[in-house]
């Protein structure tokens, strides 16, 4: 039986007022789960409204006391983690490991926003006239809006609303269609921590939804993550309708890997971030730019590996990497493995025919390893957000680097290497906005800037970190002067110097 599903506004659950429906599957076993109303445009707006009225108060609430209500949250999170965790991988199809890493990501961004009262500290000059102080304040932009990708339901939308509340918003979020359930069961728990209602909304749908968002004027700041051609949309949108827009998009990210790399190390290291969550993370290395004479040494150990992948349901906890979103997508991703054979790639692992035993219908697909991948190829090109990876062969740094810096993307690059020099001038001169060091998976900590460059990010601002403070606050600087006998003086017409 299907469950049916909701909004989440005004702190009540909503089920819609009989629009369209969505489908939301399992899709370790390719069967729907949920039934997921989808917003209209009047139910936005209502929403929008509800945030609103509850900003004024909530922003005059002290962020001390804001903050506390994030610390109770913080304490559910690690109260219901398996619950969490479990409705991950019940609606996005990630193993277990995997989920937990993404919860704990998750529960990170609310410790970060739990330091609002240190993030939110002006600056101080005194004097800077005879008599004249001056300081600088953040304060909030009002009701802030997030879209939110399907890959990570239960990070993604906190790397947005807790430090946009802390920062004293009110805030209405449109998760994705596919897996929404995670973000609703977060809403309620903020409100269990004692979160007033209306200052966090969730509200569900598509397009409807998000060009309500990205055209009401009431709403001062967009965060989106997803895909390229929607993150395009979504900041052009915005920016043309007066709102900061932040806009996180896809990516393509290359590690190149040195002949005198670790091979044992490289080689695990790349299976995590190839095939981990099927492939489909911001973060994956769906490219590998070997260098010199490092292909034979690295495929020696990888192709095995890949043939060994162990591909099954989530919860079983023997899993490495669980199915794709949806049947959909799959078949997408099939697809480019049939584009790359006829561009002429090799397919060294062959994922293609992958049958799991009492899963005949979920959205599998076995590991998919290609080699003398060129970068004409449209399965280099192209973000195929699955389990396939391509083997560039380069022969230098200096090409290396420069094919990785010539690809549309750049949202992380890894290097692979013993040499300090080499890494150094790596991290310096690649064009990405998250540079690994022997490190496969780069993603910053919650107190760190996260961003891509390039076609992977719209806007000026990278997402949580200090640069999520300042995204969700505007900065006011107040001159002031107390009258001081002294000091009196009469009108002035010239630009004051203040000396
Ligand atoms: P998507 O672009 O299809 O959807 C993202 C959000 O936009 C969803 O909430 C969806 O409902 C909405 N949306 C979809 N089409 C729309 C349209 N035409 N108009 C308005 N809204 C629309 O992305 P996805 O498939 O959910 O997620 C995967 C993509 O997200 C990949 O490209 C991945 O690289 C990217 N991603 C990027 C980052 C990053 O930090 N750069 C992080 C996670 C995911």
């Amino acid at each position: 039986m299907a469950e049916t599903l909701y909004h989440f506004v005004g702190g009540t659950r909503e089920t819609g007022n009989g629009g369209r429906f969505g489908e939301v599957f399992n899709p370790a076993l390719g069967q729907v789960t949920g039934r997921l109303p989808y917003a209209s445009k009047a139910e936005t707006e209502a929403a929008i409204a509800t945030a609103a009225e509850a900003f004024p108060s909530w922003a005059a609430t002290p962020p001390l006391v804001r903050a506390r209500v994030l610390f109770r949250l913080k304490a559910l999170i690690v109260d219901r983690f398996e619950d969490l965790v479990r409705l991950v991988v019940g609606e996005h199809g990630k193993v277990l490991s995997d989920a937990r890493g993404e919860v704990t990501r998750a529960m990170e961004m609310v410790e970060f926003a739990c330091g609002i009262p240190h993030l939110l500290k002006g600056e101080f000059s005194e004097n800077v006239g005879r008599g004249i102080d001056c300081w600088s304040m953040r304060q909030p932009l009002g009701v802030c809006a997030g879209i939110s990708p399907f890959n990570f339901p239960a990070m993604v939308p906190l790397w947005m609303w807790p430090i946009a509340i802390a920062c004293g918003n009110t805030f209405v979020l449109k998760p994705s269609e596919k897996d929404p359930s995670c973000a609703l069961h977060m809403a309620e728990l903020a409100k269990e921590a004692g979160l007033p209602d209306g200052v966090l909304n969730v509200v569900n749908g598509d397009k409807e939804v998000v060009d309500t968002l990205l055209t009401d004027p009431r709403i001062q700041a967009i965060s989106f993550v997803g895909s390229t051609p929607v993150a395009h949309y979504v900041y052009a949108t915005g920016c043309a309708h007066g709102k900061r827009v932040q806009a996180l998009a896809g990516a393509k990210n290359h590690m190149v890997v040195m002949p005198d790399a670790d091979m044992d190390q490289t080689t695990e290291a790349l299976m995590g971030a190839a095939y981990g969550s099927a492939g489909e993370r911001c973060m994956a290395i769906p490219v590998a730019v070997t260098v010199g004479d490092a292909a034979g040494k690295l495929l020696d150990k990888l192709v095995p590996r890949v043939q060994s992948l162990k591909v099954g349901p989530g919860l079983d906890p023997d899993s490495e990497m669980g199915p794709l979103i949806t049947r959909e997508h799959r078949d997408k991703v099939r697809g480019y493995v049939e584009l790359g054979i006829e561009e002429g790639a090799e397919l060294t692992v062959d994922g293609r025919e992958l049958r799991l035993q009492g899963y005949e219908d979920g959205f599998f697909l076995g590991g998919c390893l290609f080699d003398h991948v060129t970068p004409d190829m449209r399965i280099y090109k192209e973000e195929i957000f699955g389990p396939v990876l391509s083997v560039v062969r380069a022969p230098t740094f200096a090409d290396a680097l420069a094919l990785t810096n010539s690809h549309e993307f750049g949202n992380g690059a890894a290097i692979f290497t013993r040499d300090g020099d080499v890494a150094r001038e790596f991290s310096s001169q690649v064009e990405a906005g998250m540079v690994g060091i022997n490190v496969s998976i780069p993603v910053p900590l919650a107190f760190h800037n996260f961003g891509g460059r390039k076609n992977s990010l719209f806007g000026d601002h990278h997402i949580h970190g200090p640069d999520g403070v300042h995204f969700y606050t505007q900065c006011k600087t107040v001159t002031a002067r107390w009258p001081a006998a002294d000091l009196r003086a009469g009108s002035t017409f010239a630009m004051p110097t203040m000396s």
